[in-house]
């Protein structure tokens, strides 16, 4: 027994020097992983999200064809007139996809519409708001210039032009270029398999009443959501209790299916945490204490081959954590290249609370004030078990370590949400 009892903090976010910074943490992250190397060839709607494993040059124009950009008259630059007024004879009428046979001579025209090839002979359009029609015969004036109005082939993309290069994850916008190419199959790294599983005797099931002392179990729910996004195949190995015989059956069983590994709870120092002893034993794991709020404990380190993340229990770390370490690096270990997050400075609307020794992802709102400027506020409450104002979130706010209270109208750093929820 201690003579004295220990005194607490002032505040038990002091700074620790055994803590890593959000930034180191990642750097540490980083240098563990391996990417996937193994590749497969996919329809283009199975590659969403999955990526790209090498660069794909285009095997056409894009467009393939010399085509109108307005609807209008296709003409020989050369009876454009100098002075006053011509007029030419129209020959026929030419629509999107359905090319003019015939081609265009002196003193002629054809009525072409947006889109549609540019008949041979012609090399100007001139838009239908600027002539005068009547039957057969077309009246222009001065001021158009040669070859205006007309798309080039291969003026977007030239044949055997890389337009996305490995490492590229595929969205919609990239799906659709592809299309646009005519490209039916691509290859990509071979889609990650994660298992997740949450920790805990107090976590009940949805669908079950709560007994005593018993909550639901969110986590599993969150990281569905997250790691679907991110286009993972998913594992969801339940709800494991606090027992280390369960424990180290459910790390073994996720070691041997999957390419990383996510628990949450469990990787504090609270005295039911079998995971940090499970862990000691079964791989190469390290304990850190991260100097964000919130967010603390984090493990991260292998099992077998699976990458490991042992997240907090709290819903609102898994969310940061996963957000601002986890994601990252899953998206490395998929063949990803490395993402930046962007970060904006804005005025604060409202005074916010902090306390030296951690970085703050506070969960914020950012909108147009009444003057149309945007201004980032707090959701309110930031405990890390208050689902309910991330769900109002948009963004982090991001503030310092080292720094204290914000005062309103100050300038703070904010990382908007991408995906994670608006
Ligand atoms: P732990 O790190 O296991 O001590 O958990 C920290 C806090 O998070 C406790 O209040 C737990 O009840 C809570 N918690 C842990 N896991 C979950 C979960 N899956 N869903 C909701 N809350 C959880
Ligand atoms: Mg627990």
């Amino acid at each position: 027994m201690p003579s004295t009892i220990p005194v607490a903090p002032a505040s038990c976010d002091e700074v620790d020097p055994g803590t890593l910074s959000v930034e180191q943490a990642r750097q540490h992250i980083e240098a563990l992983i391996t990417p996937v190397k193994d590749t497969v060839t996919l329809n283009l709607t199975q590659a969403l999200n999955q990526v790209l494993a090498e660069p794909v040059a285009s095997p056409i124009n894009v467009p393939p064809h010399r085509n109108s950009a307005m609807d209008g008259y296709a003409l020989r630059a050369a009876d454009l007139p100098q002075q006053g007024t011509v007029a030419l004879t129209v020959i026929g009428t030419v629509f999107a996809g359905q090319p003019f046979a015939g081609s265009v001579g002196p003193g002629e025209c054809v009525r072409i519409m947006t889109g549609a090839t540019v008949p041979d002979g012609a090399d100007t359009i001139v838009m239908q708001e600027h002539v005068q029609r009547s039957a057969d015969s077309l009246t222009l004036g001065t001021g158009h210039c040669q070859g205006q109005h007309v798309r080039h082939p291969g003026e977007d993309i030239a044949t055997g032009q890389t337009v996305l290069q490995q490492g590229k994850r595929l969205r919609a916008a990239e799906l659709g270029l592809l299309a646009s190419l005519g490209i039916p199959r691509i290859t990509v790294r071979r889609q990650l398999k994660v298992a997740y599983f949450s920790t805990g005797d107090e976590l009940q099931s949805v669908g079950e009443p709560l007994g005593a002392g018993q909550i639901y179990d969110s986590n599993r729910y969150i990281l569905y959501g997250m790691l679907k996004d991110l286009g993972v195949e998913l594992i969801d190995l339940g709800v494991i209790r606090d027992d280390r015989a369960a424990i180290e059956a459910a790390f073994l069983a996720a070691a041997e299916q999957a390419d990383a590994i996510i628990t949450s709870g469990g990787v504090s120092v609270g005295e039911a945490d079998y995971v940090k002893t499970t862990l000691d034993k079964l791989g190469q794991v390290n304990f850190w204490k991260i100097a964000m709020k919130p967010g603390k404990p984090l493990a991260f380190g292998r099992v077998n081959d699976a990458l490991f993340f042992g997240l907090p229990g709290n819903p609102v770390s898994v969310l940061a954590t996963f957000y601002l370490l986890v994601k990252p690096a899953l998206q490395r270990l998929a063949g990803q290249d490395a993402v930046t997050p962007v970060v904006v400075r804005l005025p604060c609307a409202e005074s916010l609370k902090k306390r030296p020794g951690r970085t703050d992802f506070q969960r914020g709102i950012m909108a147009n004030d009444a003057n149309g400027n945007l201004v980032v506020r707090s959701v309110g409450m930031q405990a890390s078990h208050i689902l309910s104002g991330m769900s109002r979130a948009n963004c982090f706010i991001i503030l310092p370590r080292e720094s204290g209270d914000v005062t309103a109208g100050s300038l703070v750093e904010v990382m908007p949400f991408e995906g994670l929820m608006s």
